[in-house]
């Protein structure tokens, strides 16, 4: 077990916590505060328990000159000074004098935003090379370094792994409940157990394929990436997306694995994604000029039944191009059957999730997972670097 916020005394301590204010931006803009929002019951905790609080966050990626001001971390403060009804200060320099002296006149339940750590990526890549004079430096501006950045955990950057090894450190509340809930559903022992695979590509989720399948009674494919596995079973596809390189494998865990996965057996087609021309084919029916989008009724119907008796649920990405109206009707009946009946679901991915925001009701799943690339790693057996480096509980 890895130790939390809640194993330290706070109290006048300098506690650096790494979170995610990599927020959407429109020239200078948020146009989503969901990352600020979720980054503050753990500032709170700090500052009620009276720390000093230091925090680091990316924001987009910095590869030039001009990339500075476009992911300038300031106006990520004001909201922030908002969302929590207090001050907070920032240092629009990520190392120096005037960052070392704002963090000195910092008094307790006060909070410092330094500036985008990707700053340093423009020397030299430091942040992103986890560079260790960097992380060192980092270090030493504080007395506890709080990881609670889940979307970065895949990574391995000064901010939030290279810090680590220099103090002792904790994860947050966001960190502490991903892998809570994410460890929660894998290791429960009830059945069957069921994992939905969708989105566009098979290779990206080659190795969460492979993780799951062994924990799973049973994988149903859906989406973008079903095609593939038609094709590697010889069923016309006609034009819809094909993930060629992944063919071989695909053909490997069919044989092996066939009596665990379920294909679709029927999809909605047209001649491209921006015509309203959309019919219903059996997948044996696809003929060599249409591209398919979404599952068919059918298949929904199919894929209910296979989730009949769920104990609990995977899935991750939509079960067709949820995006464009025509193409809802697939991830849209699926979530409604695991939320009318109460089968407890777990969410990963980027889309998937936007999708149940979109289409469902987020409060009715058992988690949300926001992590996107942090989840799938995590969902593939792999320890997350930003959580393995953390400190464990005695
Ligand atoms: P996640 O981010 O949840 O891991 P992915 O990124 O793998 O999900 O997939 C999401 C994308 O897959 C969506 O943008 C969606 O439009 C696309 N997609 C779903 N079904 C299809 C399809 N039949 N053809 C092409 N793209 C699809
Ligand atoms: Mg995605």
């Amino acid at each position: 077990m890895k130790k939390t916020i809640k194993d330290y005394q706070l109290e006048n301590k300098k506690v650096i916590i790494r979170v995610d204010f990599n927020v959407p931006m429109k020239e200078g803009i948020i146009t989503d505060d969901t990352r600020i929002k979720r980054a503050i019951p753990t500032i709170k905790y700090a500052i009620e328990n009276g720390a000093k609080v230091i925090l680091l966050s990316h924001l987009g990626k910095v590869k030039e000159e001009s990339d500075l001001q476009k992911n300038d971390l300031y106006p990520v403060s004001i909201r922030l000074q908002e969302l929590i009804e207090k001050e907070v200060f920032f240092s629009n320099k990520t190392r120096g004098k005037e960052l070392e002296e704002k963090v000195s006149s910092l008094k307790k339940g006060e909070i410092l935003l330094i500036q985008n750590t990707r700053y340093e990526d423009l020397i030299g890549k430091k942040e992103s090379t986890c560079n260790e004079e960097l992380a060192k430096y980092w270090a030493s501006l504080g007395d506890i370094f709080i990881n609670d950045a889940y979307g970065t955990c895949h990574r391995k950057h000064a901010s939030n792994v290279g810090i680590a090894n220099y103090l002792p450190s904790g994860i947050g509340f966001l960190v502490e409940e991903e892998i809570n809930k994410i460890d929660g559903i894998l290791e429960e022992d009830t059945h069957p157990f069921v994992v939905i695979m969708g989105g566009a590509k098979v290779h990206d989720k080659i190795k969460v394929i492979k993780n799951l399948i062994q924990k799973c009674d049973l994988l149903l494919i859906g989406g973008g990436m079903a095609y593939t596995f038609l094709a590697a079973r010889n069923y016309p596809i006609g034009k819809s997306i094909l993930d060629e390189e992944s063919m071989e494998f695909c053909k490997e865990i069919l044989n092996t694995e066939e009596a665990k996965i379920i294909l679709p057996v029927d999809h909605l087609v047209s001649g491209s994604i921006t015509s309203d021309k959309v019919s219903i084919k059996r997948i044996c029916d696809t003929t060599e000029l249409d591209m398919g989008f979404d599952i068919g009724p059918q298949t929904i119907q199919l894929f209910k039944e296979k989730l009949s008796s769920a104990k609990r649920v995977i899935i991750n990405g939509p079960m067709g191009c949820f995006e464009n109206p025509n193409y809802q009707e697939g991830t849209k009946e699926i979530y409604q059957y695991l939320t009318d009946n109460h089968i407890k679901t777990l969410v990963g991915g980027g889309d998937s999730a936007a999708s149940v925001n979109q289409l469902s009701n987020p409060n009715k799943f058992y988690h949300i997972s926001t992590g996107g690339g942090a989840t799938l790693e995590y969902l593939e057996g792999t320890v997350l670097p930003g959580i393995s480096v953390i400190d464990e509980k005695k």
